[in-house]
């Protein structure tokens, strides 16, 4: 799960990281009260989107102004007057891809003095099975361009669980950045202080990008993403009410609902296979018939009919997909279940595409038997090379 920028910031505060004050803004009429409540004689208006690269990013609508989704403001008025500019309008960064991302959310803050921009991240690594920190004196660029034209700029290391964090790591950050002095020791305490926000909440990923020193000393985060493990988030309810589904996929998150995993992808083809591994392959075969998925979905071991129609529904909710493809190999899962899921769904919401079925294992006759007696135009396979040709043939055909 992924948060807005001004949502990272407020839990790092939480945690005593130096963070620009600031207040988002959710209404127009709401943004005067925020920069009031802010010093100057500097605002910085920042568009609250999932995506990086706001600075650079442009709007689509000609009202929403020449600049980008980060402005500095030098008064009240002026914040103001770029927060109805942005609000609402579409927002378009090297991340968001072309279609960009509504701007439904301004985080009015701070303007900070910069002196130097850094950058910093963690991220669990999966090489080491540590926690590890990325640093860098390239601060505000693209860390994979950086990493590309400058790999020596860039300094890694982890944390061993068994020790945790301590205070060489910092000094090991400040030097990176060449950091001394009383700068240096701002850094010790920054690092422990992440460190302890990054485990205390189960994060996957946390950048900071950019890390700014201040013209007065002070070191700042001026910028703060921040992904969780989504497999840790029962344990932290109180992260729940960050979650904003309007930057989600619609049908990841009703997929979810009945805890299915799904994950939509570009192409024409609706899958619905049990078991991640099947799922894998059934993508690859797609492919190597000439034709791409418009999802991954694994239904897991034990879905219930319901389950199932639910899955369904979703693939045919989706305008992409030309056709559907089942397959389903019964172990646990037993055929004809998934036959009765799949003939619900049809009669259900109606079938507009070809649809291709491929059952094996437990209670294999009894579920073909189900779909032969529906009446229902299915197209029938054997195993999975069979299958796969089938639905490409079929959307081909159109
Ligand atoms: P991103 O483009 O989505 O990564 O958004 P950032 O929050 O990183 O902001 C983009 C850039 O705006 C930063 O790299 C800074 O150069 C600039 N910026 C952000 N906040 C301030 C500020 O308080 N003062 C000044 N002078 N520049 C800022
Ligand atoms: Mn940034």
């Amino acid at each position: 799960m992924n948060i807005h920028e001004y949502q990272a910031k407020g839990l790092l505060r939480e945690f005593g990281v130096p963070v620009p004050d600031g207040y988002p803004v959710l209404k127009a009429e709401d943004a005067e009260a925020a920069a009031r409540q802010l010093r100057g004689p500097v605002w910085v208006v920042k568009s609250q989107i999932h995506a990086g690269g706001r600075g650079k990013g442009s709007f689509k609508e000609a009202e929403a102004g020449e600049k980008g989704g980060v402005r500095l403001a030098k008064s009240v008025d002026e914040a103001t007057a770029f927060v109805r500019q942005m609000l609402g309008h579409t927002l378009v960064t090297v991340q968001t891809g072309p279609a960009g991302k509504q701007v439904n959310r301004l985080y009015i803050e701070d303007g900070s003095a910069i002196d130097r921009e850094f950058y910093l991240s963690m991220l669990v690594d999966r090489e080491t099975s540590r926690i590890a920190f990325v640093v860098s004196t390239e601060g505000g660029m693209n860390i994979e361009d950086v990493a590309h034209d400058t790999p020596e700029k860039i300094k890694t290391f982890s944390i061993d669980p068994a020790t945790g964090i301590m205070p060489l790591h910092g000094r090991t950050v400040a030097e990176a950045l060449g950091l001394s002095g009383d700068l240096a020791k701002q850094t010790e305490a920054l690092v422990t202080k992440l460190y302890a926000a990054f485990t205390a909440k189960d994060m996957a990923m946390l950048e900071i990008n950019p890390l700014i020193t201040t013209k007065d000393g002070r070191l700042r985060c001026l910028d703060a993403k921040i992904s969780f493990d989504d497999n840790a988030l029962y344990r932290h309810p109180e992260l729940f009410n960050l979650r904003d589904e309007t930057e989600e996929d619609a049908k990841e998150i009703e997929a979810s609902k009945y805890d299915l995993a799904y994950i939509a992808l570009d192409g024409t083809i609706g899958c619905m296979v049990n078991g991640a591994g099947l799922a894998m392959a059934t993508l690859d075969i797609i492919q190597l018939y000439g034709e791409s998925p418009a999802n991954f979905l694994d239904v897991g071991g034990g879905a219930t009919e319901e389950k199932v129609t639910a899955a369904f529904k979703i693939i045919t909710a989706d305008p992409k997909v030309k056709g559907i493809l089942v397959n389903i190999f019964g172990g646990i899962m037993k055929c004809d279940v998934i036959a009765r899921g799949v003939i619900a769904a049809v009669k259900a919401v109606g079938l507009q595409v070809p649809l291709v079925v491929r059952l094996e294992g437990t209670n294999v006759e009894e579920g073909k038997e189900i779909i032969r007696s529906s009446g229902l135009n299915v197209i029938p396979a054997d195993d999975l090379d069979d299958a796969a040709q089938k639905i490409v043939a079929a959307v081909r055909k159109g």
